[in-house]
């Protein structure tokens, strides 16, 4: 099996996790055994985020999307950021706040956990009034944590123990622009996703009405 970043392997990452036997919790509860706790901080492309929310449905899994109310590369307020909202929530995924520390607004579209965008080590695993901080314990241990940042897992990937339900309980975070767009590196599939987004802002720009002749 190799291990790409694609959805390809996001496929048999998650069916190994089902013939693990893992239960796909939300982060309404203190973990116990068997919790697979699918975190995506989504932190570039809301488009990527409904391809792999839809995937996942597909399976019967479901995640926490962690969205940012201030990303620098998407509006979550645009009639298209409501629309995806609206497409995870029918989904069936829960919907977190991916804040810029240290700025946390209640906000009824968040379901009342949070998750820091880029945290520096000392606020990390503070708690926050009135939220779940996916990276407090007990949701946050590096016992039961893995992340695929910047297509890097530190211990490998994580699919063969999934399949063996190893470790006991997991908080797995996956970006899915990493996996959506394709790309050996990092670099390849950020190109990847600016070529999608060039398309995308294209349309849009002859939705406004702009003459592109
Ligand atoms: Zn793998
Ligand atoms: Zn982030």
């Amino acid at each position: 099996m190799s291990c790409a970043f694609d959805l390809d392997h996001y496929r048999e990452l998650l069916k190994a996790a089902q013939r693990g036997g893992y239960t796909f919790a939300r982060f309404d509860r203190d973990p116990q055994p068997g919790d697979l706790f699918l975190r995506h901080d989504v932190d570039l492309s809301l488009e990527a985020a409904l391809t792999m929310a839809e995937l996942e449905r597909e399976l019967g899994v479901t995640a926490t999307y962690f969205l940012m109310t201030e990303s620098v590369f998407y509006n979550l307020a645009s009639p298209a950021g409501e629309e995806i909202l609206a497409r995870l929530r029918a989904l069936d995924h829960a919907v977190g706040l991916h804040a810029v520390y240290p700025r946390v607004r209640r906000d009824r579209r968040f379901d009342r956990v949070l998750a820091w965008h880029n945290p520096d080590p000392e606020y990390m695993s503070q708690p926050v009034d009135g939220f779940v901080n996916a990276m407090e314990p007990p949701w946050f241990d590096r016992a039961h944590y893995r992340s695929d940042s910047n297509q890097r897992w530190r211990r490998g990937c994580p699919h063969t123990g999934l399949a063996k339900r190893k470790p006991e309980w997991l908080q797995l975070l996956i970006h899915p622009e990493i996996w959506v767009y394709e790309g050996a590196t990092m670099g390849e599939s950020m190109r990847s996703m600016l070529e999608a987004k060039r398309e995308l802002a294209l349309q849009q720009l002859a939705d406004d009405r702009i003459d592109l002749s």
